[in-house]
């Protein structure tokens, strides 16, 4: 964009890369070019579109990921630009994987396949358009005839999803009444992508865990059993992380996959309190909690990456004054035996009497 300085475009580049990682993607380079205006055929400019295509060939490059949406057409022409089999890809069509990939419930599942479509229906026309081209125009018409089929199917299923997820929602209540019949707590980590949430999930399980457990073995891979010394466990999950730049389009969806934290008997809120926009990430996350129907779980905060800032005492001490708040570093393992204490704490004080499990 004209009007973004380089470090807003740097930030939000490396974000799209953390991205990709999470969508087990290996990222081997990124680029970008300042325009007036996009390029209405490719998004950016030809020189970049050679530049682009040998970094594809010396780096045997399979996917190419754009920051901003892309149109129908800038899509495809790069695709034939770039040539092979190599996947353009825009900043909405990636976070849609993940969700894909993260979505743990039945309703976010549904609300994840809702927006995929949504984001589909606009991008068919072009795509028949351009095979009835390719067929030398014999079949005119034909392209035509075969989108309005195909949106017509696509916006029945739609419709259908819409209706399905309808009556999950109205049922929610029901299941959620279940929760209290798992024996092991839940404890769920929340915060921005990049906060450190998946390290921390493998640095306390990799330590602590007694066994391989088959009855967990069942479980998705986010989530893991921790168990302490003393013979109490937990187990603990990540969340899909938030997105500075999360498309408008997908904030539905986002939400959905959220959606199952409410069945934790713990919210875990992760910090990169070394970042520079940790304040304004703070905020952004426990509006969206306030928005979820989550009020009535306890939540403990941490503060990572002590080990990243410049003045490691001051941040300590600002936790201390504050009230529940535990700084650690998932990278060094520094405060991670409180952290367990503090879970545990929580837990203890959130505990449900054993009569109130009976329905
Ligand atoms: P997630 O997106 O919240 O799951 O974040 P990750 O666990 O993938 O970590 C994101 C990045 O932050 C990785 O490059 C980590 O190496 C780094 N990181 C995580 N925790 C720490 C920490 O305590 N200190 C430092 N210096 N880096 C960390």
């Amino acid at each position: 964009g004209e009007t973004s300085d380089s470090f807003a475009i740097e930030e939000s580049l490396k974000e799209l890369a953390q991205l990709a990682d999470t969508a087990g993607l290996m990222v081997v380079g990124s680029t970008y070019q300042k325009l007036a205006s996009p390029n209405p055929r490719t998004y950016i400019g030809s020189g970049k579109v050679a530049e682009i295509k040998s970094a594809i060939r010396a780096f045997e490059v399979e996917t190419v990921i754009f920051d901003d949406e892309l149109s129908p057409g800038q899509l495809r022409n790069l695709e034939k630009a770039f040539g092979g089999d190599v996947r353009v890809c825009d900043r909405t069509a990636l976070i849609l994987d993940i969700f894909n990939q993260r979505a743990a419930t039945h309703e976010a599942a549904l609300q994840v396949a809702l927006a995929q479509m949504e984001y589909q229906l606009p991008r068919l026309t072009k795509m028949w358009t351009h095979l009835e081209r390719q067929a030398g125009g014999k079949v005119k018409g034909m392209g035509e005839k075969q989108i309005e089929v195909d949106k017509r199917i696509l916006r029945t299923q739609i419709g259908v999803l819409k209706k399905e997820l309808e009556s999950v929602r109205k049922h929610r209540k029901q299941y959620r009444n279940h929760r209290f019949s798992v024996p092991v707590p839940v404890v769920s980590l929340v915060g921005y992508t990049n906060a450190g949430k998946s390290i921390l999930l493998n640095q306390l399980t990799g330590a602590n865990v007694l066994s391989e457990d088959r009855l967990f073995a069942t479980l998705d891979p986010t989530t893991r059993r921790v168990q302490m010394k003393n013979g109490s466990e937990f187990l603990l999950t990540d969340t899909v992380g938030f997105i500075q730049k999360l498309p408008t389009t997908l904030v539905a969806a986002f939400r959905a996959t959220l959606e199952e934290i409410s069945e934790s008997s713990l919210l875990v809120h992760v910090v990169d309190i070394s970042h520079p926009l940790a304040e304004q990430q703070i905020d952004a996350v426990e509006k969206v909690l306030a928005e979820l129907d989550v009020s009535e779980i306890p939540k403990l905060m941490v503060w990572n990456k002590v080990d990243k800032v410049t003045d490691p005492e001051k941040i300590k001490l600002e936790a201390e004054r504050r009230e529940d708040i535990v700084c650690i570093s998932a990278l060094t393992g520094e405060g991670l035996l409180e952290f367990c204490n503090a879970v545990q704490e929580k837990l203890k004080d959130s505990m449900v009497p054993v009569e109130a499990l009976v329905p």
